[in-house]
C-alpha cells in the first residue's frame, strides 16, 4: 500500500502560509519532481520517519552531512554533554582547537583553518581571502558546480564557455559576477585558454573536486592536473570546495583520494556532524591573511559554536577511529551494479555515476562529464522514478541533479531491497 501523506499535506499548507514556499531551502519543496514533501518526525540510523508514520530508507542524509546515519549515539551524547555546559560563549573554547586539529590532521593541504557556520559562508570567505591575498579580482568557476549562495558564485554556464558570468538570481548585481568566469567542467583546453588570456588577473579557481551538485560527475586526472599546473604558474589560488566530498570520499577528502594539493579547501556538511558548521583552510601563509592575524575581514557571532563543535568532533573521531570508506565503497559498488542491471533489463537509457558513497542514476546515456551532458537527462523520467521509490519506502534526492549518499548505517539488505524496488519501478516506467 503506498504511504499516506495526509498530515504532511496539512503541515505543508501551514508552512506555505508562514515561510516562502513552505521551506527554508528551496530543494526541499520537491519542485523538481512535483508534488509535496513529507514532513519528518525523526531519523534513526538509515531510516527517516515522517509525521504520517511512514518509514523510508534514507539516501539523502540531510544532503550529505549524515555519513554516520541519523542520531548516532556518539554524536547525540557529545551534543547533550555540550548543551549542559552552555550553548554559546562568544569566547574561545578548547573544542574549537580540537576540531581544527582533527581537520588539519585529516586533510592533506590544510595547515590552518577558520571555522564558520555554513558551506556558503566558508566559500564566500575563501573567495574573499584569495582576492585579498593575491590582490586580484578574477575568479574561475565551472558550470554546474555549486558553492553555496555566494553572490559572486551564483553564475551558471554562459552560452560560450568563457563568457563573463550572468547572475542566476535576481538580486545579484551584474557587478558582483562581472569578475567571475564560467568554464566547462573537465574542459582542459578551456582552462588553458582562460589562463592564457586572463591568468595574471585571476585570484582563484574554485571547483568541486568530485561534483555532487549537477548529479555526480567525476573529474579526469588530466583536468585536476591542468588546474594545478596553470594556477601555480600564474600565482592563482586553487580552491577545492570539499563541502560535500570532505570526510566522505576518504577521511582526507577528494584531495587525498586523487593525491592533489589545493591551496585552499572549503568544508561543511560532515564536518559539523549534522549541526551548522563550515570551514576554510589551507596554506598557513595564505590563512595568516585572515583577521586578526591579517587584514582580510571575516567574523561570526556563533562561529565555533560549542554544540556544533561537539557534533563535528564526535563525527570526525568516529570516522577516524573506524574508517568506513572501504565498506562504503563496497556497498556503493553493490548498489550501482544493481541499479545499472535493473535499468538495462528495463531497456532504459541510463548511466550510473558513483565515487565511493556518492552516486547518481542519470536517465541519459553516459558518460556524464559536465553540465551540458548532465542536462541531457530525462528529468520527467527521473521524477517518475523518484515517486515510485518514495511509494516503496526509499527516500532519494528530489532532483536528477543532486547526488545521493550512503551512510554507515546502510547494509547489504537495504541495498538489495533498494535494487529490487528500483527494478520494479524502472520496469513500470519502461512499460508506460
Ligand atoms: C552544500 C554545498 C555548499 C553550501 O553549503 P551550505 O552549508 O548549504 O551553505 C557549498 N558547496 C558544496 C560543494 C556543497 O555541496
Amino acid at each position: 500500500m503506498p504511504p499516506s501523506h495526509v498530515r504532511s499535506r496539512e503541515a505543508f499548507q501551514r508552512a506555505c502560509r508562514l515561510i516562502p514556499g513552505g521551506v527554508n531551502s528551496p530543494a526541499r519543496a520537491f519542485g523538481a519532481v512535483g508534488g509535496q514533501p513529507p514532513f519528518i518526525e525523526r531519523g534513526e540510523g538509515a531510516y527517516l520517519h515522517d509525521i504520517d508514520g511512514n518509514q523510508y530508507v534514507d539516501y539523502v542524509g540531510s544532503w550529505g552531512p549524515l555519513i554516520l546515519g541519523h542520531a548516532h549515539p556518539r554524536v547525540v551524547r557529545a551534543v547533550e554533554d555540550a548543551m549542559r555546559r552552555g550553548a554559546s560563549f562568544g569566547a574561545p573554547t578548547e573544542a574549537e582547537s580540537h576540531l581544527a586539529e582533527l581537520i588539519v590532521d585529516a586533510v592533506p593541504s590544510i595547515e590552518m583553518v577558520r571555522l564558520v557556520s555554513s558551506g556558503t559562508e566558508a566559500s564566500m570567505s575563501a573567495i574573499r581571502l584569495a582576492r585579498g591575498f593575491t590582490r586580484r579580482d578574477g575568479i574561475v568557476k565551472f558550470a554546474g558546480c555549486y558553492h553555496g549562495h555566494v553572490d559572486s558564485l551564483l553564475v551558471q554556464a554562459g552560452s560560450s564557455a568563457t563568457t563573463l558570468g550572468v547572475p542566476t538570481s535576481p538580486g545579484v548585481p551584474v557587478g558582483c559576477t562581472a569578475d567571475t568566469m564560467v568554464l566547462r567542467y573537465n574542459d582542459v583546453q578551456g582552462v588553458a585558454d582562460a589562463f592564457a588570456a586572463h591568468g595574471d588577473r585571476l585570484a582563484a579557481v574554485i571547483l568541486e573536486p568530485v561534483v555532487g551538485n549537477m548529479g555526480l560527475v567525476r573529474p579526469t586526472d588530466e583536468f585536476l592536473e591542468t588546474l594545478r599546473r596553470h594556477t601555480e604558474k600564474y600565482g592563482t589560488l586553487l580552491i577545492y570546495d570539499e563541502v560535500m566530498t570532505g570526510f566522505r570520499l576518504a577521511y582526507g577528502g577528494a584531495q587525498q583520494l586523487f593525491h592533489q594539493m589545493p591551496d585552499l579547501t572549503v568544508l561543511g556538511k560532515i564536518v559539523g556532524g549534522g549541526l551548522p558548521v563550515g570551514a576554510y583552510g589551507g596554506r598557513a601563509d595564505v590563512m595568516k591573511h585572515v583577521m586578526p592575524s591579517g587584514p582580510v575581514f571575516q567574523a561570526g557571532t556563533l562561529s565555533g559554536n560549542p554544540l556544533a563543535m561537539a557534533a563535528g568532533i564526535a563525527t570526525l573521531e568516529e570516522l577516524r577511529d573506524r574508517p568506513p570508506y572501504a565498506r562504503l565503497d563496497e556497498l556503493g559498488e553493490r548498489l550501482s551494479t544493481g541499479l545499472g542491471e535493473a535499468a538495462r533489463s528495463a531497456g532504459l537509457p541510463h548511466c550510473v555515476a558513483r565515487v565511493g558513497s556518492m552516486w547518481t542514476l542519470f536517465f541519459a546515456n553516459g558518460p556524464v562529464v559536465d553540465y551540458d551532458s548532465a542536462k541531457q537527462a530525462d528529468t520527467a523520467r527521473f521524477a517518475r522514478f523518484f515517486w515510485g521509490m518514495m511509494d516503496r519506502g526509499f527516500y532519494l534526492p528530489c532532483s536528477q541533479f543532486e547526488a545521493a549518499f550512503l551512510s554507515t548505517r546502510h547494509t547489504e539488505k537495504h541495498i538489495d531491497q533498494t535494487v529490487e524496488a528500483a527494478r520494479a519501478v524502472l520496469a513500470e516506467i519502461a512499460r508506460a
